[in-house]
């Protein structure tokens, strides 16, 4: 497979159609999956904002007092109110703000972005990410996988990650398949959509490359079982409930 950053995307502001601006610039073809950092579906869905929108509640000061005197850096108390709006619960409260966004995925400070966001302060992550790959999928004509640059636990560094999907599923069941030995494999579900992100972010870049959208070229899901299990169950989430007892026993 090839992995194509697509070249000449302007500033993307609210209201810019993505579809057409990414049909100038690609012949999309059979076996093609866009992959698009969520910073311009973000841009182009006016979820860009300044922290004088997000007055902060009683709890919000708490927090950024807390972290402030914590990291030993001043926190805004108004970002940490745009956090707990973009929030269905906080699973930490420091050193940083773990939060479980609205849809579903669990990142640091709701994936609220102050990087890339000229002319305003603050840029949330789409409100549904899976709605907004599914646009986006049904315009172009095919699978479509929002990315975001997420930390993750135990390592170092920032990789990239599916926030949203379309046209294909999340993962591929690989059970009942065969290892090289004929041994089955019993428990391999293979994140698909996260492959792609990761791939993708690697060629479009953290900085000032102006790369948000990546072609991944002859790749295709194929003839398996998939399901769109990407964000662990609350039930089956045994890290979240541990969180959970480490921050509020
Ligand atoms: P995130 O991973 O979704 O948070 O997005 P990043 O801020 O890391 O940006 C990913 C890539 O998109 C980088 O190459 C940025 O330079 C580029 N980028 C961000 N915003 C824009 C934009 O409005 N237009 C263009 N052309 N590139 C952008
Ligand atoms: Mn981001
Ligand atoms: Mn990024």
């Amino acid at each position: 497979m090839e992995a194509l950053a697509v070249d000449g995307l302007p500033e993307i502001h609210e209201g810019d159609d993505l579809a057409a601006l990414l049909e100038d610039r690609v012949d999309f073809a059979d076996g093609d999956v866009l992959c698009v950092a969520s910073t311009i579906v973000s841009k182009a869905e006016g979820r860009a904002f300044d922290r004088e929108s997000f007055p902060p509640s009683d709890r919000a000061k708490a927090i950024a007092d807390r972290l402030s005197t914590i990291t030993g850096e001043q926190k805004d108390p108004r970002f940490a109110q745009a956090v707990l709006e973009e929030s269905e619960e906080l699973l930490t409260e420091s050193p940083f703000l773990l939060s479980v966004t609205r849809f579903g995925h669990i990142t640091v400070n709701a994936g609220i972005d102050r990087s890339n966001v000229p002319g305003a302060d603050l840029l949330l992550l789409p409100e549904d990410p899976t709605a907004s790959a599914e646009r986006l999928s049904s315009a172009l004509g095919v699978p479509v996988v929002v990315t975001d640059t997420s930390g993750r636990p135990f390592r170092y560094g920032q990789r990239g990650v599916a926030v949203g999907w379309a046209g294909l599923p999340a993962a591929r069941d690989w059970r009942g398949e065969t290892d090289r030995d004929g041994r089955e494999l019993g428990v391999t579900v293979q994140a698909v959509v996260d492959e792609l992100a990761a791939t993708a972010n690697l060629v479009a870049g953290e900085g000032d490359d102006g790369t948000p959208a990546v072609v991944v070229r002859e790749w295709s899901f194929g003839d398996h079982d998939g399901s769109d299990l990407l964000f662990r169950r609350e039930e089956d989430d045994i890290v979240r409930e541990a969180l959970r007892q480490w921050t509020f026993d």
